[in-house]
């Protein structure tokens, strides 16, 4: 066990969930076991955002202030304090300063992951062991900083694995993702089908279109076979497949 570094023991997070351990269920990491924490509060507005109760200011108030502290003795009460990795979600978890959680985390032998759009960089992504970076592409209706992605990647450093993970949903998606794809050309590649039946906030068992998303999976798998895109990496979110819309698992 490594150095334990001190922490604050005052509310400095917002945190919509902590769940787990479960499979991580898309990207690099798939299938491996999880805790997630979920951060409050995002500074995109993507139409088709499926964690629209981490993201929308008029759920705030369900969005806990903890301090890190209490957010490591979840981590720790949920893995039984078995160090695994611990996935950084949102909202867009930059927002937040989760530099002291990854600090004492890691002394422990926790690995943490990070997903973000790329819009905020912070300096202890270079403390993460992988860092997902998901900008997102026209059918969301945001634009993307492209100088704002190059200072998380430097702000990564040689540090954490990046990757570039891309939500398609139609062409105009897939050619924003083959381009963004050429800017970092050494970095490894995810595609995924967007869910357009993404769950309303208030309703998360909402139905989900199975058909209509293994339809638009394969014609990305079509597609990038078709372009000899060898390099890219094309996965479904296996947890919809198993769980549909619901959360916390
Ligand atoms: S960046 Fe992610 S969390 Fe934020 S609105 Fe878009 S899809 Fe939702």
């Amino acid at each position: 066990m490594g150095r334990i570094s001190p922490v604050s023991a005052a509310p400095t997070l917002r945190i919509a969930e902590i769940f787990g351990p479960t499979i991580q269920g898309e990207g690099v990491l798939i299938g491996e076991p999880t805790v997630f924490v979920r951060a409050g509060g995002c500074d995109y507005r993507c139409v088709w955002c499926d964690t629209l109760h981490a993201v929308e200011s008029r759920f705030r108030d369900e969005w806990a202030p903890l301090s890190t502290e209490a957010v490591w003795a979840e981590v720790v009460a949920l893995s039984g304090g078995r160090a695994l990795t611990v996935s950084l979600s949102g909202g867009n978890p930059a927002i937040q300063p989760f530099g002291p959680l990854i600090a004492r985390g890691r002394a422990e032998g926790y690995r943490f992951a990070l997903e973000t759009q790329g819009s905020l960089a912070r300096p202890w992504f270079a403390e993460l062991s992988t860092l997902v970076l998901s900008p997102k592409p026209p059918s969301s209706r945001m634009e993307t900083d492209w100088s704002a992605l190059d200072d998380c990647l430097k702000a990564a450093g040689a540090g954490p694995r990046v990757v570039l993970k891309f939500i398609v949903f139609d062409q105009a998606d897939y050619e924003y993702a083959r381009d963004a794809a050429a800017r970092y050309p050494r970095l490894p590649v995810y595609l995924q089908p967007g869910n357009h039946t993404p769950p309303p906030p208030e309703a998360e068992d909402a139905p989900i279109d199975i058909d209509g998303l293994m339809e638009r999976m394969r014609w990305l798998v079509d597609r990038v076979i078709e372009d000899r895109w060898f390099e890219a990496h094309v996965l479904p979110q296996l947890h919809v497949l198993i769980w549909g819309n619901r959360r916390g698992v």
